[in-house]
């Protein structure tokens, strides 16, 4: 027997459509690509999404196309996220920091049909679109003011000449929740991008699922400031859990550095941000150098990569800032866990509460996880046993876009994120490592991600990377990388004694190579495959 409810569709235009009636007023704050601070409301955005839907229409897009955005955090792309997905398109946000050949590999996969950009990357998308050929339409996100005066670009045209001609008059269609939505490619960092294909279902739920109190808790007394690039995730789905709480959202654009976030965030009363541990490391250094003060932001969601304790520590003392520790991946929409204490650890003393604020979290209505042995038996949460974590739910991919095998990823009901983790007795998920990334010595694990966060807890660490090396004798033993903060010095005696008594005698790092810089993916991770290469031939001693 079925249920007697509604059968109404999840779509995510209701989501602007339920900011326009009910938060009318309530306001969205970008930073211009070309220039200027951008303001207005949800109800002016939700209309402007419905001419540029129009506009779409027009031109031939219809249910499926995949329409390409590169673009930085802006009302003009909040509006494609809205306009595109409204009319059952799809909107495919490409992460604009990738190689080229890493760019035109995503677009002729995904066959975008239009693609709409900032004016930051004009000269970037001139060298793509010849190379481009499903891409019939070029629309630069500015006014005509800025188109150039020659191009060779298919159909360019700027984004405000195509919303000018529509009328504003246009309802949001009704179709199967279960349409896709919007389109996003993993960076790579160990293979080849591979598109995640998100439903309007899969969307909706996360953004519930994201605005719960104990995951990432977003309310209308908040003033939301995603530093998470729009096409890193749909920036952790925070421009539709937005909207759908009514708070007021500030969109950084193109100013990632640490005085411009500043700036805004001081000038538009941010109570709440999100972004990857190199954004908040770069914004502690800027406070501490000018002994600022927040007026207003209370917390901030960090992610994508393990923060490390002592940044933690740092934002709560220092500018009672307090973080949320989260774990995701583009396959799980991003959001899987969130570490949030539970009511039996309040009574905790500080250090264990802050070991366990440290770990991944607990995971979020939506997404249920194991951690298994390689015999693919289910490991026990005793905060001990690591092994490779799976997990399920609503917004969990079940197969990639345009997959070459299908049916093969989640056989079994499961997704294998990659990652290595123990699960603790009170739920709460810690990270050990990337599978690929665990060092294997003498037939023991070693988390390198531990050794980093404790190397970066010493002052004169500016950054740490810490990868396994070939040994004759344990078959692999972990090399320390170090770059150092300017002006402060450390020897590499220091540093290796740093470990003593910190981690178990066999984790501590046999060497450390102090280097200037350590290369990043294009979603801000350690690029560990390149410094295997890099280190392949090292030997320590
Ligand atoms: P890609 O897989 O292309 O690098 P993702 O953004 O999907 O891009 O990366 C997901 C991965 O990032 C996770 O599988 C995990 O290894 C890592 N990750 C994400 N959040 C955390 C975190 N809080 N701590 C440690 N690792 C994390």
């Amino acid at each position: 027997m079925l249920g007697l409810m509604m059968a109404e569709p999840l779509r995510v235009a209701t989501i602007i459509e339920h900011a326009a009636k009910w938060h009318a007023t309530t306001e969205i704050v970008s930073r211009r690509p070309e220039g200027g601070i951008h303001r207005y409301t949800y109800a002016e955005a939700n209309r402007r999404s419905k001419q540029l839907a129009q506009a779409l229409l027009k031109l031939g897009v219809a249910n499926g196309d995949r329409v390409g955005t590169l673009a930085w955090n802006t009302h003009r792309h909040f509006e494609l996220y809205f306009g595109v997905a409204g009319i059952g398109a799809v909107c495919h946000t490409i992460n604009p920091r990738l190689f080229p050949e890493q760019l035109v590999y995503i677009i002729n996969h995904a066959e975008d049909r239009l693609l709409f950009f900032d004016l930051t990357f004009l000269p970037l998308v001139e060298r793509l679109a010849p190379v481009c050929p499903t891409v019939e339409k070029w629309v630069l996100l500015a006014g005509p003011e800025h188109l150039p005066a020659r191009s060779e670009m298919p159909g360019l045209c700027s984004y405000e000449d195509l919303l000018s001609a529509e009328t504003t008059g246009y309802e949001w269609p009704s179709f199967d929740e279960n349409t896709a939505c919007s389109l996003c490619y993993t960076s790579g960092t160990t293979d080849q991008p591979k598109g995640v294909l998100y439903s309007h279902r899969s969307t909706v739920l996360h953004a519930l699922g994201i605005s719960l109190p104990d995951s990432l808790g977003c309310s209308a007394l908040d003033v939301i400031m995603p530093v998470v690039p729009m096409f890193h995730v749909n920036a952790w789905g925070l421009p539709y859990a937005a909207p759908l709480a009514g708070a007021k959202l500030v969109l950084p654009g193109a100013g990632m550095d640490s005085a411009s976030l500043y700036e805004l965030m001081e000038n538009e009363g941010v109570t709440f941000s999100a972004g990857v541990p190199t954004i908040w490391l770069a914004l502690l250094q800027f406070m501490r150098e000018g002994q600022r003060r927040f007026r207003t932001l209370r917390r901030t969601v960090v992610g994508g990569s393990s923060c490390p304790p002592a940044l933690m520590k740092a934002f709560v003392d220092e500018l009672s800032v307090t973080i949320t520790h989260a774990w995701g991946m583009t396959e799980t929409s991003p959001l899987g866990t969130a570490g949030r204490l539970k009511a039996n650890q309040l009574e905790l003393p500080a250090s264990e509460k802050a070991s366990v604020l440290a770990k991944q979290g607990r995971a979020v209505f939506g997404v249920d996880m194991k951690i298994v042995g390689d015999d693919g038996q289910e490991l026990p949460h005793d905060g001990e046993a690591f092994g490779d974590l799976l997990v399920r739910g609503p917004w969990v991919v079940r197969e990639y876009f345009r997959s070459p095998t299908p049916g093969e990823l989640t056989a079994d009901g499961w997704f294998r994120t990659g990652d290595v983790a123990t699960i603790d007795p009170d739920g709460f998920m810690q990270i050990t490592d990337r599978s690929k990334d665990v060092i294997k010595s003498g037939g023991e694990w070693i988390s390198s991600i531990d050794l980093e966060n404790l190397a970066v807890a010493h002052p004169a660490v500016a950054e740490a990377a810490v990868i396994g090396v070939p040994s004759a004798k344990w078959s692999e033993r972990p090399l320390l990388l170090v770059v150092r903060r300017p002006g402060l010095d450390v020897s590499a005696e220091e540093m290796l004694a740093f470990f003593r008594g910190k981690v178990a005698k066999f984790w501590e790092p046999d060497a450390v190579e102090f280097v200037d810089a350590l290369p990043h993916t294009a979603t801000g991770k350690l690029l560990k495959t390149q410094l295997r290469k890099d280190f392949a031939g090292y030997s320590v001693a």
